[in-house]
């Protein structure tokens, strides 16, 4: 079985090692005996309709202004795919852009795809360092920010978790992140999947079940340096 991840403007969004996440999935599929084909989407690139799983990363706001436009085109088509429950992981500047705005701190509006009920403001201070987030779905997990983005999100949707250790959504209301159908918005760097794998399979499992229309149980694999990576990043101070 050949599975489809596209991969979201590679170029302009790749920060703090956002790459290892498609490593991450990559691998993870790969070690379960499936084949992996990654579509990188740039600014101008046509979306394909076979697609089952959805990455994109963080950059600086001058790399989301350059993304704005094609966004705007795809957006319809990317918001289709995450309400049919394409498992789908956006991480910081994305998770901002999947949004309904991001307003920089110089005042520059970007419109989000309006897929994710969130809106972010740029602040002042930038929220920098090591977290720790505690989550109904996937346990503890770990991972790194840096944003000057303060997101609030709206009815529509959940926080992915409670902060323990940072500054998470916002710094103030303890949320980090969202969770959307098979949709996880982050502000977590890191990269996040490798040292949290639980969500990498969440992510797998979502993408076969919805491909052969049945749930099945992942073929088990050996975490032993996954979960060790997870244990000393959770023992970071921030
Ligand atoms: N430019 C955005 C911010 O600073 C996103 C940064 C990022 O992706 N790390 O809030």
């Amino acid at each position: 079985m050949i599975i489809n991840i596209l991969h979201l403007y590679p170029k302009n969004m790749n920060l703090y090692g956002d790459h290892g996440n498609m490593l991450a999935l990559k691998r993870r599929l790969e070690w379960r005996g499936y084949e992996v084909n990654v579509i990188h989407h740039d600014p101008g690139d046509e979306l394909p309709e076979d697609i089952d799983i959805i990455f994109g990363g963080g950059g600086q706001d001058s790399g989301q202004t350059v993304v704005e436009d094609d966004l705007k085109i795809i957006a319809p088509k990317l918001k289709e795919f995450i309400e049919n429950g394409t498992p789908t992981l956006v991480i910081c500047g994305l998770y901002q852009l999947f949004g309904n705005k991001f307003v920089t701190y110089e005042g520059h509006e970007i419109e989000g795809a309006h897929i994710l009920d969130i809106s972010t403001t740029g602040g002042e201070v930038r929220l920098i360092g090591n977290v720790l987030i505690d989550t109904p779905d996937f346990g503890e997990v770990v991972g790194y920010e840096n944003h000057s983005g303060l997101t609030y999100l709206g009815d529509g949707v959940k926080p992915l978790g409670t902060v323990i250790t940072g500054d998470g959504n916002n710094g103030k209301d303890k949320t980090e992140g969202v969770i959307y159908k098979n949709c996880i918005g982050t502000y977590l760097h890191g990269p996040i999947l490798p040292k949290n794998p639980k969500i990498t399979d969440f992510l797998i499992s979502k993408a076969i079940e919805k491909k052969t229309g049945k749930a099945e149980a992942l073929k088990e694999l050996d975490d032993t340096i996954e979960l060790k990576a997870h244990e000393v990043s959770s023992k970071r101070p921030r």
